[in-house]
């Protein structure tokens, strides 16, 4: 029987708990992560009928996408049904855990899914996170580049775009003196050593670094590994909200909006005004994706799909794009599938189920 830990780490290798938003609370909210699952429930939100559901199938972890508490609690006396649902949590002996804001920034997350669904290519990031890239400057004797550039770049450095194992490499001179307690592979102790070096520089994400570096060192035949490490101001076109991409044909505005509704499944879509030309190149975003709204006009697409636009945002379209809205729920609700392919991928025989519950708190009469 897996742990609760043994679950989680599939996904957060996948989507790590690092890139959720400040504003999030993505993790595991209730329970100890050494406890031994006995089923998974996935669904996209916590809902009382999750909750029970999770009991009468047997299920002591239920994964959503929305995380149960977004505030900080002082008590968990008193009214409201996140305190509640919380107790009732506690009670039952649940673990909850929430991938949420993290599995929106990764390519193949939420927006990923959505993008899937349309068939979308030439798949871009609708907004690149920032500040979260680093430059990392190793030195290397000559026998070693390989070795070492191959464990930088297994463990993620190296990533521009579409293209991996980028670095830049030039020769030159190294020189180090090891004191008294110094064991140096090269050279003698208390001896100034010059050494054939290479100046090895690469990229990495800011949240791979632990283990990059623990894997160069690893591997780095020096008692004392040279490096520097950079932020960079480049934003990091490898992470981040919402996707660009473009349809296998171009499709009418109207015909574009009929596929929408099929392979969401929704009846309806509010929409901006009709822009008269054909659809091809389409941002995407999933949940309250008008706050993206600046990006996605200025991405050069036809079309922004998401799934929360204000009254007052719809003006922005201003016949230079066409937006369209299909609800926060019905644009993320093939998320918990995409948690649920994730877990049963890794233990295909444990029991992982899918929630029968309808959990959008949003009706339509
Ligand atoms: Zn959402």
């Amino acid at each position: 029987m897996p742990s609760a830990r043994d679950i989680i780490e599939v996904l957060e290798q996948v989507a790590p708990l690092a890139l959720q938003e400040s504003y999030d609370n993505a993790g595991l909210l209730t329970g100890q992560p050494d406890t031994p699952v006995t089923g998974v429930l996935v669904a996209l939100d916590p809902t009382q009928e999750v909750l029970d559901e999770a009991i009468s199938s047997g299920c002591n972890l239920i994964i959503t996408h929305h995380p149960l508490v977004f505030q900080p609690l002082k008590t968990l006396s008193g009214e409201g049904w996140v305190k509640r649902l919380l107790v009732k949590a506690v009670k039952y002996d649940l673990l909850l855990y929430a991938a949420h804001t993290n599995l929106d920034m990764i390519p193949a997350g939420v927006s990923g899914r959505m993008a899937d669904l349309l068939g979308l290519t030439n798949r871009t990031v609708l907004v690149p996170r920032k500040e979260d890239l680093l430059k990392l400057v190793v030195y290397v004797p000559d026998a070693y580049i390989g070795k070492v550039s191959d464990a930088l770049f297994s463990a993620g450095a190296g990533h521009i775009g579409h293209y991996d194992s980028c670095s830049f490499r030039t020769h030159g001179t190294g020189t180090f003196r090891g004191d008294l307690e110094s064991n140096p592979r090269v050279g003698k102790r208390g001896q100034l050593h010059h050494e054939e070096e290479y100046r090895l520089e690469t990229v990495l994400p800011r949240h791979l670094t632990g283990r990059i570096l623990r894997e160069m060192i690893k591997v780095h035949p020096y008692e004392e590994v040279a490096y520097d490490l950079f932020p960079l101001l480049n934003e990091y076109s490898g992470q981040g909200i919402g996707i660009i991409g473009n349809l296998p044909e171009a499709l009418g505005e109207k015909a574009f909006l009929d596929l929408v509704k099929k392979k969401f499944g929704v009846v309806t879509i509010r929409h901006s005004d009709w822009i008269n030309r054909p659809v091809r190149k389409v941002a995407l975003c999933g949940g309250s994706g008008g706050e993206f709204i600046p990006q996605a006009l200025t991405s050069g697409a036809d079309v922004y799909l998401t799934g929360e636009i204000k009254y007052h945002q719809y003006a922005d379209a201003d016949g230079k794009m066409l937006f369209a809205d299909i609800g926060h729920f019905e644009s993320e609700q093939f998320t918990a599938s995409l948690i649920y392919d994730l877990i049963s991928e890794k233990f295909p025989k444990f029991a992982v189920h899918l929630s029968k519950n309808i959990t959008n708190p949003i009706k339509y009469y």
